[in-house]
């Protein structure tokens, strides 16, 4: 049974013989019955364990059940897991979660409670120390133990045999004897807390303001509390929130730090324990199963104070969140598009409004969606224009390259390469960026025109030297690099062709042969741990050319980099994606604001074909407002978010035709009001992935509700899809 500590939103417990409703962890649109059994003690929220088909799954008691069930078909709760119930605002924000994005309750609750190992308590320590008097029969192993034990200290059963040098036998005959004792020591995550008071920082003028603004009180009828902190890169942003997380600590309540990349982890949790002096709780994939349950349990029983995590931490049980920060909060990597599909920034947002909590957007290049809905004063919009100490934002020009191509068979051109050399001259460090791992992202056979294509994906197979191979960035099919060409056979005619990050690299390498150059992408990195110390290197100026994809684009401090060398702007370009300027512009001003954040001055060359680009124009002048309005106008007029409401519905499965007539048909049977437009079907842009054909059919209409209410309706009349077919749900779409 629960604890009585736990917190309890219903008085109300579930007694013996009630029926009570379970979400449980399955595509279904509904909450099971459940009969409470003889002696067990349910009340809204318990997390407990349910028969569903032949197993036994993780549910979530969510209220009374309404449903009339037969009473001979209703199975009973078989088991009370021992964890603190889910309260009542994530219990109403996983069903907000669940409608808006149309997903099954259930499989957004899952988010929540996870796996079972989650639920357990780790093991108590056993533990020993002296409680009697010493044994009659001395032993030299036994006098030993003795001898190095201090009394009243408490020692591991093994760390005090290896202290004493003896076997733990030795201890057991010890304890037998009366002379230890045995005492179990329960681990308690978050022992230390985050002091608000640690080492507080000097803050500038600007960031003071900032400070002030951020944690004035917010509006007062408990609506909507969200801040976007738009700070030029080096602006201290992360001093700033660090101040709004002290002030939410004072008051005795939760904060979270949501991060776009788990890359960026380990930088801000060294950097909130010397603000704060103590670590906070961290989560994301890249941690191990044991810390994953501390910082759960720990956060649902209020021990754990702040956490620093991926977007999956928006759906862990905090007792009492009070701030809910987003940084780098234009990132795509905040939407998931797996299972359930939802933008961790725009539902951290719901998540605040249940928990009356504030939300602070921080970048240094805003969605377009949140700057529009700062400027219509639905955000507090809270600016800091300057970089700290007073250091000028790096200088940018476009390397034309019509006018001074790189040579043959090179990439660089001669006004960058110069630019190394003199950097390099001056002992300062360089970052040539290219977002694009591997080798080359084709590879093509000279004689017949063969080119290497994934068979799962319709993708080019991307070449890697490092460790020749071929491998598909989307599905992580790989291959070893063929001799041949399978398709003619010859054997001296497979050429690699445009640049990857590795290919840069090796251009470096044999124009400055004597330069430390170091290649920064995620599948080069050997682990979080390894790249930690990488990126260490490089801050510590052990690196003089560092080589990378977006990977070093974002959140790093490289106090010795002074020149940033974008090798190819125009990758981000055209491609027909109506959000490409806007990524484009963000990250861009993103990779060259690495550049001169220390006591010296930053240059950021950009390599283009296109340098008159109003987009680039804008990125060149440091004129953020002027980019933002044109997108702003130009999406307007194109009738595309965020003025109207795109819904992504696709249809998925092995069997190509079977997938054409569903998508099809669910067309033909689509009844759109007046102000609602459905799309397509097409070909999804990524036509097959993981082996599964797809199809597109694009939604269009009003924000607000009406679009998923009528997507809602559509789906539920169509034809159940049959074989391994799927239907994926998707509302504000990364790409449309
Ligand atoms: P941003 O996130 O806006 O790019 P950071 O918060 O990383 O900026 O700050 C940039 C650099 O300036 C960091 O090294 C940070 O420690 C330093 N810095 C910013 N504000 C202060 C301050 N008030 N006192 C001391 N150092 C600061
Ligand atoms: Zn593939």
């Amino acid at each position: 049974a629960s604890s009585p500590s736990h917190s309890i939103d219903s008085p109300l417990a579930h007694t013996a013989g009630s029926n009570v409703a379970v979400v449980v962890p399955a595509p279904m649109p509904t909450a099971l019955t459940y009969r409470v059994g003889e002696g067990q003690t349910i009340v809204d929220g318990s997390i407990v364990k349910v028969p569903l088909g032949r197993r036994l799954v993780l549910g979530t008691v969510w209220g009374a059940s309404q449903d009339e069930v037969n009473p001979s078909r209703l199975k009973p709760i078989e088991q009370i897991v021992d964890a603190p119930p889910i309260r009542a605002p994530l219990r109403a924000f996983v069903d907000w979660v669940a409608d808006w994005t149309l997903a099954a309750p259930g499989m957004v609750a899952r988010m929540v409670t996870r796996g079972d190992d989650l639920m357990q308590r780790d093991p108590p320590v056993t533990a020993v120390r002296k409680a009697g008097a010493p044994p009659e029969r001395i032993t030299p192993a036994r006098a030993r133990v003795l001898d190095v034990m201090v009394d009243g200290d408490v020692y591991t059963k093994s760390g005090l045999a290896d202290l004493a040098g003896v076997s733990t036998a030795v201890i057991d005959g010890l304890v037998k004897a009366g002379t230890l004792e045995k005492i179990t020591i329960q681990r308690e995550p978050g022992r230390i807390e985050p002091d608000p008071d640690f080492d507080p920082r000097t803050l500038t003028e600007g960031q003071a303001d900032a400070v002030h603004e951020l944690i004035a009180e917010g509006p007062k009828d408990g609506s909507l509390d969200v801040a976007l902190l738009e700070g030029v890169t080096g602006s201290g942003k992360t001093e700033v929130y660090f101040e709004a997380i002290a002030n939410t600590l004072r008051e005795g309540r939760q904060a979270l730090i949501l991060l776009p990349e788990i890359a960026l982890t380990a930088a801000l949790l060294d950097r909130f324990a010397e603000r704060f002096g103590a670590m906070p709780g961290e989560w994301h994939s890249g941690i191990t199963p044991k810390t994953r349950r501390q910082v759960w349990r720990g956060v649902a029983e209020g021990k754990v104070k702040v956490v620093i995590g991926a977007r999956s931490a928006l759906y862990l049980p905090f007792e009492d969140l009070g701030l809910i920060i987003i940084d780098e909060e234009h990132e795509a990597a905040y939407k998931q598009e797996e299972w359930v599909s939802y933008n961790a920034r725009d539902m951290a947002i719901v998540r605040a409004r249940f928990e009356k909590a504030q939300v602070i957007l921080a970048s240094a290049t805003p969605s377009v969606e949140s700057r529009i809905n700062a400027k219509a004063g639905r955000y507090r919009h809270i600016p800091l224009p300057a970089r700290y100490g007073a250091r000028p934002l790096p200088s940018l020009s476009a390397i034309d390259l019509r006018r001074t191509p790189p040579e043959r068979g090179t990439w660089l051109a001669p006004p960058l390469v110069e630019a190394v050399r003199d950097t390099l001259e001056r002992g300062e460090q360089s970052l040539l960026f290219l977002n694009r791992r591997g080798y080359a992202p084709l590879t093509l056979c000279r004689t017949c025109g063969h080119r290497f294509e994934c068979v799962m994906c319709s993708a080019w197979l991307v070449q890697h030297r490092f460790t020749q191979t071929l491998n598909c960035h989307h599905c992580g099919h790989i291959e070893p690099m063929p001799k041949a060409c399978p398709e003619c056979g010859n054997t001296d005619s497979l050429v690699p062709s445009g640049p990857g990050v590795e290919r840069i690299a090796e251009e470096v390498a044999t124009r400055f042969p004597d330069a430390r150059t170091l290649v920064l992408s995620s599948d080069m990195m050997g682990g979080p741990k390894r790249l930690k110390a990488e990126l260490e290197a490089v801050a510590a100026g052990e690196v003089d050319i560092v080589v990378g994809t977006q990977l070093v684009a974002k959140g790093h401090n490289f106090p010795g980099l002074t020149l940033v060398g974008v090798v190819d702007a125009d990758v981000g370009f055209g491609q027909g994606d109506p959000r490409a300027s806007e990524r484009t512009f963000q990250l861009l001003t993103q990779v060259t604001g690495r550049a001169g954040r220390a006591d010296k001055p930053g240059i950021g060359l950009i390599q283009t074909h296109m340098p008159d680009h109003p987009v680039l124009q804008a990125l060149l002048a440091h004129d953020t407002e002027r980019f933002y309005t044109l997108e702003e106008e130009a999406r307007r007029r194109a009738y595309l978010p965020p003025f109207v409401r795109f819904v992504a519905v696709i249809v998925s499965g092995t069997d190509v035709a079977g997938v054409k007539a569903h998508a099809n048909h669910l067309k033909a049977i689509a009844r759109p009001p007046e102000t609602i437009d459905v799309l397509g079907p097409v070909e999804a842009p990524l036509a097959m992935l993981r082996g599964r054909h797809r199809q597109r059919l694009l939604v269009r209409g009003p924000r607000g509700r009406e679009t998923q209410s009528f997507v809602k309706s559509w789906l539920a009349r169509a034809d159940k899809a049959r074989g391994d077919m799927r239907i994926d749900v998707d509302v504000d779409p990364q790409s449309f």
